[in-house]
């Protein structure tokens, strides 16, 4: 019987899939079920990048692409950067890959190996822990707090690093927890890293247009001496509400461009061309919807927190960024996961419990508010009667 090489032993999962199947599974059946878990816009993509696609088909867009992507969408990305952050990023530097994902799996199977200390974040996006210990590197937890407001702490993060460090993975926006990084912490970290010159940094900004309340993002690309190091991961998922159509893309920096191209060509050959101009169609046509779901975004942030700091023994810090709440729910006696299955279970609603996200994930769940309003008040007075009748 064939078997997987013994690294599959130590890859992991995103259990917001398992529960986005369960969810899927239970409504089947017919229960009313309420979808808080999954990380993704309920919104449709905007149709003008629809009607790109299409079009890109009808026009005989059919074929393979330049592995790393059509030069007209690399140098669309260059220009946004440019726009958004004031960096110069080289065209050349820009890979398009399929899903933000991919710059994760692309980096870290390129910088990990037995004997590295890879950093990340905890609670973070569970992908990047499972990444560093399927490739052998030793994960090392940079601790992100609620007393921090769920920002990243440049001092704890350089207290980690040693001449062992390979990479260093930040997240600001932030999943799970919606925290922001602030200029200082970003300031500190940068100049902190002049100690650390082997060090790699991959920034994951996919929630950098995510922002409430005049919250700044602050990209570690407009950090010019870090630009020999630093790997940026952004993508459309998130802000064009593209999740399913997989399109993202990374910049590299020079010492590491032909690895992540070569990369492409062995594993994935290029992102579907129909995909890469609707991508274009996104980043060069008129921005309004996603200021629209921004807007809606933030609304909802207010009722989420809002209803979720009513709740008995739930406390919830409002959140700078991203679509997700991350309230503590140590006062009400529950432990993470196990509420997250008996809510699913008993009253329809979807969660993830805090520990998918790192050890320093018990004691919270996430709550994502991509849902729509109706939706989230619905699902807050269900967890409401069930907190109340539970022990
Ligand atoms: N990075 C973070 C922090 C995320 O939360 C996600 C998706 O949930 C991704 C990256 C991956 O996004 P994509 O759908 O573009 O692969």
């Amino acid at each position: 019987m064939p078997k997987p090489v013994a690294a599959f032993d130590r890859i992991g999962e995103e259990n917001a899939f398992a529960v986005l199947a369960r969810a899927g599974a239970l409504a089947a059946q017919g229960r009313s079920v309420i979808n808080l878990g999954i990380g993704q816009p309920d919104f449709p993509t905007p149709p003008h990048i629809v009607e790109a696609a299409v079009k890109a088909l009808r026009d005989g867009h059919h074929g393979y692409t330049p592995a790393t992507g059509i030069p007209a969408l690399r140098e669309a990305v260059a220009a946004d950067l440019l726009a958004r952050t004031g960096a110069e990023a080289l065209p050349d530097r820009i890979t398009i890959v399929p899903g933000g994902k991919v710059t994760m799996f692309t980096a870290i199977l390129m910088l990990g190996e037995p004997g590295v200390d890879i950093l990340y974040p905890d609670p973070g996006f569970p992908i990047y822990r499972s990444m560093i210990e399927f490739t052998g590197a030793t994960p090392v937890p940079i601790p992100i707090r609620e007393e921090n407001d769920f920002a990243f702490s440049a001092a704890e993060a350089l207290a980690l690093m040693t001449d062992r460090t390979r990479l260093v993975i930040v997240n600001s926006p932030a999943n799970p927890t919606g925290g922001v990084t602030p200029r200082s912490e970003i300031d500190a970290f940068v100049a902190g890293l002049s100690r650390f010159p082997e060090a790699a940094i991959l920034s994951d900004e996919i929630y950098s247009r995510i922002l409430y309340g005049g919250a700044e993002h602050v990209s570690l690309m407009s950090y010019p001496e870090i630009a020999d190091r630093l790997i940026l991961l952004d993508g459309w998922s998130k802000t064009y509400a593209m999740t399913g159509w997989r399109l993202g893309y990374a910049v590299w920096p020079e010492s590491l461009i032909d690895a992540a191209r070569k990369l492409a060509v062995n594993a994935w050959s290029c992102v579907n061309a129909p995909t890469q101009h609707a991508g274009l169609a996104a980043l060069t046509g008129p921005q309004d919807a996603v200021d629209e779901m921004v807007s809606a975004f933030e609304r909802r942030r207010t009722l989420v927190v809002d209803g979720l700091n009513a709740l008995p023994g739930v406390s919830c810090r409002m959140p700078g960024g991203a679509f997700y709440a991350f309230p503590s729910i140590r006062e009400s006696g529950w432990k993470a996961k196990a509420l997250a299955t008996r809510l699913l279970e008993e009253t329809g609603v979807a969660l993830i419990g805090g520990p998918d996200f790192g050890t320093l994930g018990e004691g919270y769940i996430r709550v994502s508010y991509a849902a729509s309003e109706a939706e989230i008040t619905e699902a807050l007075g269900r967890i409401e009667t069930f907190l109340s009748r539970s022990p």
